[in-house]
């Protein structure tokens, strides 16, 4: 029987367990398994290379996007690691140029060290995906909706691109979540999460996940997810399959709250711009209607004013917590010039238009009337 979303999320990888019945998955705490013989056990031998709670993980995670397979991380960066571990010296990624500061980091600062070459663009505009592309080219890398921007990109579009010239195209699908966008559906050939986000969902875990339809991929991604090791613990693996069980739920939620915080901001006499995809200003407005079931919780706007100005306004309101992250059950506000993108240096921020006055929100579950009217509190003492 083919299960549809919610069902996948509550019950995908989790059958009862088989020694107790317990409905719910046991946390697995533990490094080693006794083995029946010499090299006979049940599939796990040692908990970096499998573990039952986090391979129920795994497998929950790959169904809600469609998956065959799934590897679960100890973060998002280790995910991100991961995937760059397929790569080698002289090799070439084009990368879409507004995407997580965290991201842009292991690239520019790490990567490079390894004889690695990185061209970040607008991916935007698919012409500027196809002149980046070289002859040492082997990934095109992309965000969407876009971290802090909330630039869409045409993925069906873009993954063309990377098939005819043979490149592996990698989506960071968190913002969206598999909830909101399917990526592998439209061909890509693997998924990216920072379950640290949504699928986590409450702020209570740090943790990433790999997802492709690729056997051979999988087999060369799961090889380095045991050599190098950053593997996440059964307890924040259990605590991701709670969070999983009401995705669908909370996704609603904050579309629909996101949805009028945007419509707020956008009249708002103090406010110079937003960034949703879902006002039909948006650039991307008419491609997330057709990728997208629905346009996501995070909105970006840009204050009328100086950067001192925008810092006071971020740190004045009550609900909102002034904090890093998305993608959790409380809302959370963020001046990404001097926090979550600190780490793109202020010339290449500018290029792309990340400015000082641009405030970023990550929309809760809470009632939206309180949001607006903290934003409203917030607008109005600066
Ligand atoms: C947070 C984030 C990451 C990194 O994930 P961590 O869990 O913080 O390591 C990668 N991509 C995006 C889009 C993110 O928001």
């Amino acid at each position: 029987m083919a299960l549809r979303f919610e069902t996948k999320a509550v019950h995908s990888g989790q059958p009862p367990d088989p020694t107790t019945g317990a409905i719910m998955m046991p946390i697995y705490q533990t490094s080693t398994y006794a083995q029946e013989a010499v090299g006979v056990h049940k599939g796990f031998s040692y908990s970096r290379t499998a573990n039952p709670t986090r391979k129920a993980l795994e497998t929950n995670l790959a169904a809600l996007e469609g998956a065959k397979y799934g590897l679960a991380f100890a973060s998002g960066l280790a995910a991100v690691n991961t995937v760059m571990n397929l790569l080698k010296s002289g090799d070439h990624v084009v990368s879409a140029n507004d995407l997580y500061g965290g991201t842009y980091r292991i690239f520019t600062k790490l990567f490079v060290n390894y004889g690695l070459d990185f061209d970040f663009v607008d991916a935007t505009d698919l012409n500027n995906i196809r002149q980046a592309i070289r002859p040492n080219t082997k990934v095109l890398w992309l965000e969407t909706p876009s971290n802090p921007l909330l630039k869409i990109t045409d993925l069906k579009g873009a993954i063309a691109i990377a098939k005819k010239h043979k490149l592996l195209s990698v989506v960071d699908n968190t913002f969206a979540t598999p909830y909101l966008q399917l990526p592998l559906e439209l061909g890509a050939d693997i998924v990216l999460h920072s379950t640290t986000k949504y699928l986590g969902g409450h702020s209570d875990i740090i943790g990433g996940a790999l997802l492709t339809n690729n056997k051979d991929l999988y087999e060369r991604l799961k090889f380095y997810q045991n050599a190098v090791g950053a593997v996440p613990g059964p307890l924040d693996c259990f605590l991701t399959l709670r969070g999983t069980k009401t995705l669908a739920l909370r996704m609603q939620k904050h579309c629909a709250n996101a949805k009028a915080v945007a419509r707020f901001l956008s009249k708002h006499p103090k406010v110079k711009r937003v960034y949703y995809p879902g006002l039909p200003s948006h650039p991307g407005h008419s491609i997330a209607r057709k990728q997208m079931k629905d346009f996501g919780g995070m909105v970006s706007f840009e204050v009328k004013g100086n950067v001192a100005r925008t810092k006071k306004i971020a740190a004045s309101t009550k609900i909102f917590a002034l904090a890093e992250s998305l993608g959790s059950t409380c809302s959370l506000i963020n001046h990404p010039p001097s926090m979550t993108h600190a780490s793109m240096p202020p010339e290449v921020r500018h290029k792309i238009g990340i400015y000082d006055n641009l405030i970023r929100l990550s929309i809760g579950i809470e009632n939206v009337q309180d949001l607006i009217d903290d934003l409203k509190q917030a607008l109005k003492k600066h």
